[in-house]
């Protein structure tokens, strides 16, 4: 295993989504529904909904979204080199049936990492347009629906996508812990828990 890479632990992720949680309340409030990035972004969904739910109160619905990222041949200028192709998506029916529609909601997606911000730019202006889309066809507004964004590692690097805070209407955009722009090892990935969880802790990331 190379030291090249950054190892996080499991107790790690759970610390960082423990932190976030408490951050997110008291700023933006408990999210109505978690939006988890798969499938990176469901372990660290399913850490961080333990936190944002106070004894008693029902748990946060987790919706899971599947994001594939290919090389963008095209060569405009507005090309952010890497085309995301859904693979899943929020079936809009089925919620506003079972839960109810996300007009007017307190979102969080979740996702691991945010390397080059390709795939949260994409999350974050689909997810709007869908749920925009939605009201409109309702004869409604947006309301006061809100997006914020949790990761557990942000690479510091240049990015290729931004994040449009307008979309998010005073929702967050939060990081568990900023990074060097190194390729991260999570533990759902290993191989070898025992080996990654001790390179994960001579590195301090336990
Ligand atoms: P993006 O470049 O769109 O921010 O990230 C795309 C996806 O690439 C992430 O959701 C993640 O699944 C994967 N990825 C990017 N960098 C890393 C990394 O350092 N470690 C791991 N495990 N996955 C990464």
């Amino acid at each position: 295993m190379s030291q090249d890479k950054i190892y996080i632990s499991y107790d790690c992720v759970h610390k960082l989504c423990q932190k976030a949680a408490d951050q997110i309340l008291s700023t933006v409030g408990k999210p109505d529904v978690i939006v988890a990035i798969g499938g990176g972004g469901f372990i660290p969904s399913r850490i961080i909904r333990t936190f944002l739910r106070h004894q008693g109160e029902k748990n946060i619905p987790i919706q899971a979204i599947g994001l594939s990222l290919y090389e963008d041949l095209g060569t405009g200028s507005d090309s952010i080199g890497k085309e995301v192709i859904r693979t899943q998506w929020l079936d809009f029916g089925a919620l506003a049936q079972h839960f109810d529609s996300l007009i007017g909601k307190n979102i969080l997606i979740v996702d691991e990492v945010d390397d080059t911000r390709t795939t949260l730019h994409y999350a974050l202006t689909e997810l709007y347009n869908d749920i925009k889309e939605n009201a409109e066809k309702l004869g409604k507004d947006m309301g006061n629906t809100k997006f914020s964004i949790f990761v557990v590692n942000n690479k510091l690097k240049e990015k290729r996508a931004e994040i449009d805070e307008s979309l998010m209407n005073g929702g967050m955009y939060l990081s568990g812990e900023d990074v060097p722009d190194k390729w991260i090892a999570y533990p759902w990935e290993s191989s070898d828990i025992d080996t990654h969880t001790k390179l994960a802790k001579e590195q301090g990331n336990n």
